[in-house]
């Protein structure tokens, strides 16, 4: 269940913010017991997108701040790379080797041969993006992050002109709720929490659709289950009963949109036989799909990131926009759709970030292709040097990225130097030159925004860090320092940098922010709703996006643009299963982690059933001689993994669901599910296809 915790009121409570990477970022309270210890955690009743209600896994922090594995002095390495010895040294000698070791990266190979790596270990502004104010300062190689949002956004974006939609509080406000490739029954809870209270109070439907029968699929009133990586075809089935039943709104059409009648035609034959062949789902759930959406104005659809994940994620999520364009949703409140709000907030981060330092002509890696750039791959490097020096903050790329053997074939190279700052001694930090021990978010000053609403939220420490634990800004200007790096944000506090952001930013101050706790950034109901246009020069949404100049804040192009299809369709550039790999796996986020946060905690570990699994259709186990609980290899051409087998039949035959992210030495090789996943770019700007695999399965 998800939590709504009773707090003691007798103790100090401490107001927060969640720093992890799931677009709920809730506002939070906590019990302070003394200056080291927490109590119990719970949403902020008071703010009304969180309402009170948190996931399980946070609730329980305590558990995870004070876990007895934190990395708490900082460490060198004494054995060989992976071994995990290590011993202890002090900060000064830490901070003096790393930066040894960067001016001599710099010295022999240019200042691109050091390669800064971070990722949304914590989304506060300050602690996670600082480390681009040194590598801006340095003009060491630039970091492009691809690994989460650039499918998604750019599909989103593609169609609206910039990801920003309804305000995800009117979703109470609806009668049909579409919640369409995300599972926020796992994460992002405070979907379901909107979305039931519309389902109480106004008698609203919900429809899911995902690869699987999870949490969310199972409280819906209409689950669409499809094959992973056919939602386009889903959504052309749709709109092609939405125009043969009349359902279009033409008046909206020829207001609002570019090419409808070029859509309409284009759809024509691409209907519900035509999308139940490629999506798997039967012909009736895509006619009441039609018809639930048709007959409803005032329909939300709030769209994940999970559809995006596959070679052809961007084009799946244009289209399932495209279809509130059909009906004309986006006029009502309560209507509409609603991914993320990340263009809404218009920060002015050029003191977090040093980005008056910014050298674009300084190439830029390719975040998801880690395995690649580190094993020296010319296209990757971008022809340009090896990387020999890497700082990481925030992420845990040998448990996490995809195409696992080659990344870790690439970290394990003894010409590369790798500091990895961490909380715990993960997979990436035991390949490590050097540890140094970091903070957790209530030890340390930061702000937030939300991504799934429109808040920004302050997450002041609350109590010291255990050990000899910093923060990131403190590692970052300490290193700069050392290595000569020179921006004036290296001499400010966490908190200065918050202040002068807010103000730059036009956001008040921080002594505001501590008043008020967070603010509402929600633009007015015609801004959201595109009422006076879609954010493109003609105002028309597109049905028909300039792919390559689909409006994006990194927009660097990689992946098989040119084949990308001109109207919403399905792609067929995934990994098709074939007579050799006749499953397709999807990576799903599990209930008790957060991508691998959390997996060292036994009750998350308990949560998802106290080992990772791979779930297959009885009948499909049945034709390979599987049995539930066996324990099972499933590869391609990328690796093998061992794992035991769950037999369900909430997947649909031929597809292989494997919630995560476990940690590496969890299973049986040591060899992570992201063995099997691929990491060539998505197009247009790149993106890691974690649900898009084709794979064998036998008994081990
Ligand atoms: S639902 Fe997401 S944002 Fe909210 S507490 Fe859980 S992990 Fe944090």
């Amino acid at each position: 269940m998800n939590e709504a915790v009773r707090l003691n009121r007798n103790v100090q409570i401490g107001y927060s913010a969640c720093p992890h990477d799931c677009p709920s970022t809730c506002a939070l309270e906590v019990e302070v017991l003394d200056d080291r210890t927490i109590g119990r955690v719970r949403g902020a009743e008071d703010n009304d997108y969180t309402a009170g209600v948190i996931c399980a896994k946070v609730a329980r922090y305590a558990e995870r701040i004070h876990h007895p594995g934190r990395v708490l002095q900082p460490l060198r390495r004494v054995g060989p790379k992976g071994s995990g010895s290590f011993e202890p040294l002090s900060w000064d000698d830490a901070l003096d080797l790393v930066a040894e070791k960067f001016l001599a990266a710099e010295w022999r190979h240019g200042a691109e041969a050091v390669w800064p790596y971070f990722y949304a270990g914590t989304m506060g502004l300050v602690q996670r993006d600082g480390i681009n104010r040194l590598r801006h300062a340095k003009k060491y190689s630039g970091f492009h992050s691809t690994i989460c949002v650039n499918a998604s956004y750019t599909g989103f974006a593609a169609g609206t002109g910039r990801v920003a939609g309804s305000d995800p509080r009117e979703m109470a406000k609806s009668d049909l709720i579409v919640i369409w490739g995300t599972n926020p029954v796992n994460t992002q809870v405070n979907v379901m929490t909107h979305a039931t209270r519309a389902r109480k109070e106004r008698g609203a439907k919900i429809v899911a659709v995902d690869v699987y029968i999870n949490g969310t699929m199972e409280q819906a009133d209409l689950p669409v289950m499809v094959k992973p990586g056919t939602d386009g075809a889903l959504a052309c089935g749709v709109m092609h009963c939405l125009f043969r039943d009349g359902k279009a709104d033409w008046d909206y059409l020829n207001k609002y949109t570019d090419c409808p009648r070029e859509l309409e035609a284009h759809v024509r034959p691409r209907g519900p036989d035509w999308a139940s062949e490629i999506t798997g789902c039967p012909v009736e759930t895509i006619e009441e799909f039609a018809r639930l959406v048709g007959s409803t104005k005032r329909a939300f659809f709030r769209l994940g990131y999970g559809f995006a994940r596959s070679r052809n994620g961007p084009v799946n999520m244009h289209a399932a926009t495209c279809i509130p364009a059909v009906t004309g949703a986006w006029l009502h409140e309560g209507g509409g759709a609603f991914h993320n709000n990340a263009d809404i907030y218009r920060w002015d981060k050029s003191m977090i970030e040093g980005l008056d330092l910014r050298d674009k002509s300084i190439r830029m890696l390719d975040q998801s292709r880690a395995g690649a750039i580190l094993c020296g791959d010319r296209d990757a490097l971008k022809d340009g040097p090896p990387v020999t020096a890497m700082l990481i903050q925030n992420t845990n790329p040998v448990s996490v990225c995809p195409d696992q053997e080659v990344v870790k074939r690439g970290f394990a190279r003894e010409d590369l130097f790798v500091c990895v700052h961490e909380q715990f001694m993960t997979e990436t930090a035991k390949m490590a030159d050097v540890v140094l021990p970091a903070t957790m978010f209530m030890e340390h000053d930061d702000v937030y925004q939300g991504g799934g609403h429109q808040y920004i939220l302050l997450g002041p420490k609350l109590i010291e860090p255990p050990g000899e634990c910093r923060s990131n800004h403190a590692v970052i200007c300490g290193l700069a320092r050392r290595v000569g790096a020179e921006h004036p944000g290296f001499a400010m506090t966490e908190r200065e940098l918050i202040d002068w952001s807010l103000q730059k930013s036009g956001r008040g101050t921080l002594e505001r922010l501590e008043r008020e706790k967070w603010l509402d950034c929600q633009p007015d109901f015609e801004t959201a709703h595109y009422i006076n246009g879609f954010a493109y020069p003609d105002g028309k949404f597109r049905f028909k996006p300039d792919w390559p100049n689909v409006p994006f804040r990194m927009a660097y192009h990689t992946g098989p643009i040119a084949s990308i299809p001109a109207l919403p369709d399905h792609w067929t550039i995934i990994e098709e299963a074939d007579t050799e790999h006749p499953f397709r796996l999807a990576t799903s986020p599990s209930r008790g982690f957060l991508n691998s946060t959390f997996n060292e905690t036994i009750s998350s570990r308990a949560q998802n059933r106290g080992r990772p699994d791979v779930m297959i259709h009885p009948e499909d186990a049945g034709a390979f001689g599987i049995i539930d609980g066996a324990e099972v290899v499933i590869g391609n051409r990328r690796g093998q993994v061992r794992i035991h087998a769950r037999l369900f039949d909430g997947v649909r035959r031929g597809v292989l669901i494997a919630e995560s992210i476990w940690p590496n030495d969890a299973y049986p090789d040591g060899k992570g599910i992201n063995t099997v996943t691929g990491a060539d770019a998505i197009a247009p700007y790149g993106g890691a296809a974690f649900h898009d695999n084709k794979v064998w399965i036998r008994p081990a």
